[in-house]
């Protein structure tokens, strides 16, 4: 089996029309590279000069000169698998053409099937990123099974039983998707079902239970112990396919949801309630282990200047760019979320206090150092921060503190960092009290224009 692939797609059809309309489709949808063939004799002088930088040929079966699906023996005796896109259904050449094991087989009815053929290159390009646990006991089904899924570049894994297979997902934790047999020793697949469900929820890891037809009850057994979905043997590969594909679609799209409900859509960086989701468990930790946690409130310098002097476009551009710094500057035990406009609040854990002027200090100037292109020109912008290590009654608390802090640091001159165990006992007002990371006070240069 070839292990190497390429990037693209090869898209053969004599209609200029349907490549076109694939092509198109493939490059929005999929967002895949693609070349296109309208005859055997243009595949062939494709394929010949470098086979390895396709990853899979959507191909017709009807060229004007390879009239009866020639292309796809062709195909994919140089290992790349092939998707077949026909002009008409027929039964006997679909069954002929799944028996060689190509990954689907659709009609181009419509410009549905269009859609689908780009879903599926999506699909499987994909795939290549995502590891499919197999298990069972029956080896020649092991094989089987791990081969129709490599087929379709999915990363198998295999396991001859329950027990087995509870190891291989300890080992590898990103498995989106487990098939697994009933019958087995040691740990059946229900035993199995049951101990994954106790680590992963359904949106998390999709699992499908393979049950044969002499146990007519087990099917509902699997999807009520914890199965997405089933399949009896012996299948249809086709049938196997869709399972798998729109298992692994579901699996994906909850994710993207999950991600996108904790994410600042700007930045990326995580939102204000997802800040305190999490900084929650980082706050009852510390308080728990009595270690330290320090809050970090982080506002950009004349920010409303940057977009009245460049617009409101170059302005995301600036908040994008600098939470980019922000985050590459942090450890990875670090939590940094987006607080509001151009503010951001960072919780770091276990940290001491040079450590953390260290840290504020090396934020501080690197934001001052990043140039920030705008056409010809580049602009630079500056932060100010303020720090609380000092124990709070709740995380609010520990923020606000840190918020004082971030205001003396304003009211300071800005490009500095305040520590809130530098301000007054009673909260802000003390003027001259406050000491700072950045440039020492007195020596403060005026506020740069963001140029
Ligand atoms: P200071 O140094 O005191 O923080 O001054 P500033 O100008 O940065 O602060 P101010 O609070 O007066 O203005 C913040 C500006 O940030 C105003 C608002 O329009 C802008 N802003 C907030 N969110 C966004 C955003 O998502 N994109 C852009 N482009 N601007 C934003
Ligand atoms: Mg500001
Ligand atoms: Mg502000």
């Amino acid at each position: 089996m070839r292990t190497t692939y390429g990037e693209k797609v090869l898209l053969v059809d004599d209609s200029k029309a349907i490549t076109r309309l694939l092509r198109d489709r493939c490059e929005v949808v999929a967002g895949v590279e693609t070349e296109t063939a309208g005859s055997l004799a243009e595949v062939m002088a494709s394929i010949e000069s470098d086979p390895d930088r396709f990853f899979l040929a959507v191909v017709d079966l009807n060229l004007p000169d390879a009239p009866d699906g020639e292309v796809v023996d062709y195909v994919l005796a140089h290992e790349i698998p092939v998707v077949v896109l026909t002009g008409h259904y027929d039964d006997a050449t679909r069954e002929r053409m799944l028996a060689k094991n190509v990954v689907d087989y659709l009609v181009k009815a419509s410009v549905h099937e269009i859609e689908h053929a780009a879903h599926l290159v999506r699909r499987i390009r994909r795939n290549r990123e995502v590891q499919v646990l197999v298990v069972d006991d029956s080896r020649a089904y092991r094989q089987y099974i791990g081969e129709l899924l490599s087929l379709q570049h999915l990363r198998v894994l295999y396991a001859e039983n329950g027990r087995e297979a509870l190891a291989v997902m300890d080992r590898e934790p990103g498995i989106s998707l487990v098939v697994t047999d009933y019958n087995m020793p040691e740990l059946d697949g229900l035993g199995l079902i049951t101990a994954l469900r106790q680590r992963r929820g359904r949106d998390d890891l999709a699992i499908i239970g393979v049950s044969d037809t002499n146990q007519p009850s087990l099917p509902a057994r699997l999807l009520k112990t914890g199965a997405n979905d089933f399949i009896t043997k012996p299948f249809l590969v086709e049938e196997f396919y869709c399972r798998v594909t729109q298992n692994l679609d579901l699996v994906e799209q909850i994710r993207a949801i999950r991600e996108s409900a904790v994410r600042d859509y700007l930045t990326g960086l995580y939102n204000r309630r997802h800040l305190f989701e999490a900084g929650e468990a980082l706050y009852s930790q510390a308080r728990r282990g009595h270690t330290s946690l320090a809050a970090v409130m982080l506002d950009i310098d004349h920010f409303k200047r940057v977009n009245d002097t460049y617009g409101h476009l170059a302005g995301d551009r600036v908040l994008k760019e600098i939470a980019g710094v922000l985050a590459k500057g942090l450890r990875r035990a670090d939590l940094i979320g987006r607080y509001g406009g151009e503010e951001f609040c960072i919780l770091l854990p276990g940290i001491e206090r040079d450590a953390l002027l260290a840290k504020l200090e090396s934020l501080r100037d690197r934001v001052a150092r990043t140039p920030i292109a705008h056409g010809a020109e580049q602009l630079s912008v500056t932060i100010s921060m303020g720090a609380n290590l000092e124990p709070a009654e709740t995380l609010q608390a520990l923020i606000d503190r840190a918020d004082a802090a971030l205001y003396q640091a304003k009211e300071g001159g800005r490009n500095r960092a305040v520590m809130a165990d530098d301000l007054p006992a009673v909260a802000s007002g003390g003027l001259n009290s406050a000491t700072s990371a950045g440039p020492p006070t007195g020596a403060a240069p005026a506020p740069p224009p963001p140029v």
